[in-house]
């Protein structure tokens, strides 16, 4: 099948309202699902591509959630793992906004330290705060570095 094939556009219903997020790297979609908490037991619905044809890329990922519109908070997040996915943002079958995601310097609140001996790990009032590397993100407190286990580290 060639890339200009455009049944690649209809392999992943349209969506009536909620969240399109698209040029996922190829194998992160189920990642972007861990961060946005998504585990199908909510009765969200979900569609998900994994390895589409792309323009961009040889493939990408596509993950489309009906009836949610991201936060700021999950698109920092999902700037980590996806930093070349582009939000769109869909009311009636429309997109009404597009947004490329852009890795903030700090992440805040959102992700909890796997060092058990961090103070953020202890039951001490400090929230936890990581600094954005190249590849990765480092705890200002502890300085322990975290590449690929970010999405196991949501704190729900
Ligand atoms: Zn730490």
């Amino acid at each position: 099948m060639s890339d200009r094939d455009p049944s690649h556009e209809l392999r992943v219903s349209k969506i009536h309202n909620g969240t399109v997020i698209d040029h996922v790297r190829s194998g992160q979609a189920l990642n972007v699902l861990a961060i946005l908490g998504i585990d199908g037991s909510n009765g969200e619905e979900v569609s998900v591509g994994m390895n589409v044809p792309s323009d961009r890329h040889a493939t990408k990922d596509i993950v489309k959630v009906e009836g949610r519109e991201l936060s700021a908070d999950e698109v920092d997040v999902l700037s980590l793992i996806a930093p070349e996915a582009t939000i769109n943002i869909v009311r009636e079958y429309e997109v009404v906004e597009k947004n490329r995601v852009e890795r903030p310097e700090i992440v805040e609140d959102v992700l909890s330290c796997p060092n058990e001996s961090c103070i953020t790990s202890a039951n001490e009032p400090v929230s936890s705060r990581f600094e954005v590397l190249e590849n990765g993100i480092r705890c200002h407190y502890c300085d322990r570095i975290i590449r690929e286990e970010i999405a196991t580290l949501i704190d729900a």
